[in-house]
Order: C-alpha cells, then structure tokens, then sequence
C-alpha cells in the first residue's frame, strides 16, 4: 500500500535541530531563551515594522490580542464566519459574544459592504462592537483596505487573523502587519511550524510587551511573586522556538512549492466542466497555504465534492470540504450573523486538496489523475 498523502504536513528544511540542540546543550529548555529571542527577531525582520511577541499557539494571541483591545463580558466583536473555530472561540473566552459575517466571492473572506451593514445595525441595537476579526483564509488576503476604511470611520480595532497567511502579501505589505494587532500559527499544519506555537504582532511596541508580560503569568517586578493584573501561561518555550528559526529559514521556499501545488491543480483540473479556482485579485499574493476547488455538481455532470473526497479517501489520500462557517455551527447558534449566502454555498462546493510542501511531483499527479477519472 502507498504511503498517505496528507492535507498538510509537518516540512522541516534541517537546521530546526541545530537551533532544538543548543538550547539542550545551553540548559535553555523553558519558556523563554535566546531562540525565543532569535525566532521573534526573523519575524519582525521578515514582517517589516511589526514588534512580535512567540506565543504558545495562534489561539493565545488572538486572546491576548482581545484583552489587549480591552474586549471583556458583554462586549460584542465582529468576525468572519468562513474560518476555523479558533478564530470565535477566545471572544467567547473574554464573555463577549461573536457577532458574524459572511464573505464576498472574490478572496471568500469577509465582506466590507456587510461589515459596515452590521456595524450600522448593531449600533442602532444599542451597542459598539469592540473589535473586528477579518481573517485570510487559506493565505488569501482579505480585502483590508476597505475594512480598514469601515473601521477607522466607526474607530474600531482590527485584530487580523493571519494564521494561514504568514508570507501572503496585500499591496506588498505582509499579512499580520494591517491590523492593529496580528495572529499567526505556527500549528502542525500551517505554512511553518514549531509543531505548536504561535505569535502577536503589532505596531504598538507597548502593547506587544504587555503582551509578553501577560503570557508569562503577569509577574509584576519584585523579589516575590507580585500581581496587579491576571495572567497566562502562553509563552513559547525555547524548544519550539527553536524549530521556528530553523523553519524561518525556508520560509520563502515553502511558499514557492505551496504556490506550485496551486499551479498545479489550476494546469491539471481547470478544464473540467464545473470546476472552479480562486483568482489573486490584482495587489493580493497568497501563500496558497491549502489549495482549494468549488466543484458545481448542476455543471459536473453531478459530480459533488463529497464525491470526490471520498474517491481520494479510499487511495488514502486525505482532503477536507471548505471550513464550515461559523454561523452554521452549533456552538454558535445564537450568534447574531449577517449572511448572504456566499459562506454556505463555498462550504457545499468547495474541497481543500492536499497542500503540503513536501508533496511529491508524482503524488500530486496521482491526486489529479483520481479527480480526472471521475470525470471519464
Ligand atoms: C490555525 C488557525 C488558528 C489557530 O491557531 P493555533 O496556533 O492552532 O491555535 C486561528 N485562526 C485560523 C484561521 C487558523 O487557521
């Protein structure tokens, strides 16, 4: 039997153990050290003007990032329905509630002509969201400069999830660097990886050092354990950091091959009747961190893309239908939600094909021949 073909898997480039070694060999084997240190500077090195704090995963920065903007019980904030839970879940953490909206069809992320109906709608209910949380999904950058505009003419923070996105760019700024606050993931699964981990950044270098002083279980400076404020455990250790440094290194690369997969399936499936691929709008680049298909089952000859996950299945080749918007989920049934329709119809048609950087020519041509012949 042929070796499972992943989503998107782990790719080390081989100096991630150097960097794991000497903090062995240092004795730096904690929550802080000199590669937690070197792994922040390679990101603001390579985000150009932000201030990062490593933290323990993508989730605790977007946390932190609510306490930051001052989010707590009550509160309403604003965010994407077309994401992973991860992106909901910590408004819910501070005792605040989601407030969701749906994506346009251009980049499937949220969209501004929504956002500024619901912000209209939830100030005439009574009250200002505290924050918005566009995401860009699958690395495709979001439309910012007009949920910028929305934001600064109702002066509400965005806290921009880019957990998918690290070297996607948008009118050649980097993603995480739009917001006033930025989310990245260096989860298993994400462009990079420090096998869990993730990272806060910012403009405001105040406010990236409070975040670090947050994350480190708010010790305030005194001999003894002093505290004014609550704290968190949600530091990176110097282990995983470690790993990050190495794969800080191959950054570029992995984006170049995950932009290769894209060309790949566009070259192989992109003729077959009722398949479709998401466009770059012209200032956007994605890292292309999943590549994904809509598949038309009224011009596929009824072909779904159930169909198709479950062919690939069975050569144990794994893919995933599009995220399930947050709206339809039932966690977050009563969740107030702005919806036109586009979220629902990209979770009914769309599949992420695998994606990892490490994919053999040949796997990726197994996959497609699969698809193909469902076709025949
Ligand atoms: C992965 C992900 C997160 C969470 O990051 P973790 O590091 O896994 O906590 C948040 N938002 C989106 C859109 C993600 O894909």
């Amino acid at each position: 039997m042929s070796e499972k073909i992943w989503l998107s898997s782990p790719h080390m480039g081989g100096t991630e153990q150097r960097f794991v070694t000497t903090a062995f060999e240092t004795n730096w084997v904690a929550p802080l050290g000199s590669n937690v240190d070197g792994f922040e500077h390679d990101l603001e090195q390579f985000l150009q003007g932000s201030h990062v704090a490593a933290l323990s995963s993508g989730t605790a920065a977007l946390h932190l990032a609510l306490i930051l903007t001052g989010v707590g019980a009550g509160d309403e904030v604003i965010c994407q329905s077309m994401t992973f839970s991860a992106s909901a879940n910590p408004i819910v953490y501070q005792g605040a509630t989601p407030v969701f909206i749906d994506s346009e069809k251009d980049t499937w992320n949220m969209d501004p002509v929504l956002l500024e109906q619901a912000i209209k709608d939830r100030m005439a209910k009574g009250k200002k969201p505290k924050a918005i949380v566009p995401v860009h999904l699958y690395g495709m950058p979001a439309k910012m400069n007009e949920i910028l505009a929305v934001a600064a003419k109702y002066e509400i923070p965005v806290i921009e999830d880019a957990a998918e996105a690290l070297g996607s760019r948008y009118h050649n700024k980097a993603c995480g660097t739009l917001g006033d606050f930025g989310v990245l993931s260096f989860n298993g699964n994400k462009i990079i990886t420090t096998s869990g981990g993730g990272a806060l950044t910012g403009k405001d270098q105040a406010a990236i050092a409070k975040s670090r002083f947050l994350a480190s279980q708010a010790r305030d400076p005194a001999p003894h354990y002093e505290h004014t404020h609550i704290g968190y455990n949600y530091r990176m250790s110097n282990i995983c950091a470690g790993i990050g440094r190495g794969q800080m290194e191959v950054l570029a690369k992995r984006v170049e091959q995950r932009r290769s997969n894209y060309q790949h399936y566009l070259k192989t499936l992109g003729d077959l009747p009722g398949v479709t691929f998401v466009a770059e709008p012209s200032g956007s680049f994605s890292n292309r961190w999943l590549s994904t298909v809509l598949i038309d089952p009224a011009q596929s000859n009824g072909i779904t893309r159930e169909i198709i996950r479950l062919a690939l299945d069975k050569h144990i080749i794994e893919s995933r239908p599009l995220w399930k918007p947050m709206h339809l989920q039932p966690v977050f049934a009563d969740a107030p939600a702005y919806v036109n329709g586009v979220s629902e119809q990209l979770f009914e048609y769309g599949l992420c094909l695998p994606s990892g950087s490490n994919l053999t020519t040949a796997q990726l041509e197994q996959t497609t021949n699969i698809i193909r012949t469902l076709w025949k």
